[in-house]
């Protein structure tokens, strides 16, 4: 889990205001707050929770449309294997794994790290599996508006592993496609391409 750098974001009277309530969860688990190893811990977790959902403060669209290009390039461009990490929004605990994205031109291209920016503003939110996976298709398809776009979204869910709902080691699977990933063929092209272990 490496290419995250560690960014310091964070206001201070949102830290005031999250810090006091993380003091009240402390305390009401049965805590001492007090105690040396959590005195800190309230204003820490809350720079913390601040960082995990910065992604409201982005905007997806506008990083695709700051880095679009005129392009003949008719083939399917595929970008695998791109690190999520994001909040379950019905228990606030994390699920992570990984997004393979594609899709085939239509007379435009985007930057290649613009893909997994994207991925990353709309995973650092409050967030369910699902709607993830639409949001970046739909924001590919407004921004490119290719011949199709495809998302396809592995990961673990903390609160199914650590609340022992599922098994351990468990994936959920999601995707969305569009256009010409409708079609069979090049949607067993995509899977294909994803699947291989060229890398
Ligand atoms: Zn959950």
């Amino acid at each position: 889990m490496k290419n995250y750098e560690k960014k310091e974001l964070y206001n201070t009277e949102a830290t005031t205001a999250i810090a006091e309530n993380y003091r009240k969860i402390i305390t009401g688990i049965g805590e001492d707050v007090t105690r040396e190893g959590l005195e800190k811990t309230p204003e820490r977790a809350a720079k913390a929770m601040q960082f995990l959902t910065h992604g409201y403060d982005l905007d997806p669209l506008e990083i695709l449309k700051s880095a679009l290009f005129t392009e003949d390039h008719s083939q399917m461009i595929v970008v695998k294997n791109i690190e999520v990490y994001s909040m379950c929004e019905h228990h606030m605990l994390p699920f992570f794994g990984k997004a393979h994205v594609a899709y085939i031109p239509n007379g435009k291209i985007v930057g290649l790290s613009k893909i997994p920016r994207i991925v990353d503003a709309y995973a650092r939110r409050m967030q369910v599996q699902e709607r993830l996976t639409d949001q970046i298709k739909d924001c590919i398809e407004e921004a490119l508006q290719p011949l199709g776009v495809a998302v396809v979204i592995e990961a673990q869910h903390m609160c199914m592993q650590m609340r022992g709902i599922e098994k351990q080691n468990s994936f959920t699977t999601t995707s969305s496609f569009t256009g010409a990933f409708e079609k069979n063929k090049t949607r067993k092209e995509f899977i294909s391409l994803i699947s291989s272990k060229l890398s």
